[in-house]
């Protein structure tokens, strides 16, 4: 049971006045960002076509409603134009997602992402005025692909050619304080937190002494935050 009991544009409203977002399409994608939402304390509605997947996260979110998102009376019935934040998680069914996206831009929404399944779709998606276009295969592709090929145990590109890496450190830099290890101009990094091993994550500084067995955050442009993460 959803814990708002009755669907409709009163309990919606009630959603968009807290910390709240509207996500439209629970597959496996969406249904994943909608249940990390609400675990990080966010109000979530939930929106699919799906009358199963409709039932299975009934009471896992804050509330879930079977409706046609590419409707306009639909989604104003709902109050989702009272939304400062919706996301599209719609794929497949591409032409769903541009149409659901174009009715949220004639709502005013101030922020929509929206995924989209390749670049044309992307494209599409930009031209509508969709604030933030996510390629969460492609993204996630490249991102293994990092971890596969060097000793990075997390690897973020942050913004194209700039990185965060998570990495075992280097037995280069181990018992020196970094201060003294000369690591941007030598590295053209910066190493920002560490922990050693069953301890918790720290800002580094120029007096941190990193030890055997620790594990460090990296950040700098990929090749070099990269190449660093696989020095050994
Ligand atoms: P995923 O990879 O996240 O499982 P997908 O990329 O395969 O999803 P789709 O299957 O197209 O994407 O869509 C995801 C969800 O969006 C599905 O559960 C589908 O029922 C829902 N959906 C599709 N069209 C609509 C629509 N017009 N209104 C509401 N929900 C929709």
């Amino acid at each position: 049971m959803a814990r708002f009991p009755f669907f409709g544009g009163d309990t919606s409203r009630r959603i968009a006045e807290a910390d709240s977002v509207a996500v439209i399409g629970l597959g496996r994608f969406g249904s994943a960002l909608a249940l990390e939402l609400v675990s990080g304390g966010t109000e979530v509605l939930g929106i699919d076509l799906d009358e199963d997947l409709v039932q299975s996260l009934n009471g896992e979110l804050t509330q879930v409603v079977r409706a046609d998102s590419t409707k306009y009376e639909v989604l104003k019935q709902l109050a989702i134009d009272e939304f400062d934040r919706v996301v599209v998680a719609i794929g497949g069914d591409i032409s769903a997602s541009i149409l659901t996206c174009s009715v949220l831009r004639s709502m005013e929404i101030p922020v929509i992402w929206a995924k989209a399944v390749d670049d044309r779709h992307g494209l599409i998606l930009e031209q509508l005025g969709v604030h933030h276009v996510i390629y969460p295969e492609k993204d996630m592709g490249r991102r293994v692909a990092h971890l596969v090929r060097g000793a990075a145990l997390d690897f973020i590109e942050v913004a194209p050619g700039y990185a965060l890496v998570k990495s075992p450190v280097p037995s280069t830099i181990q018992g020196i304080p970094l201060g003294d290890t000369a690591l941007r101009k030598k590295y053209g990094v910066t190493i920002a937190a560490y922990h050693h091993e069953g301890g918790s994550w720290t800002n580094a500084d120029n007096t941190t002494v990193l030890q055997t067995g620790d594990t460090i955050l990296v950040v700098g442009p990929t090749k070099d935050a990269e190449g660093f993460a696989q020095l050994r």
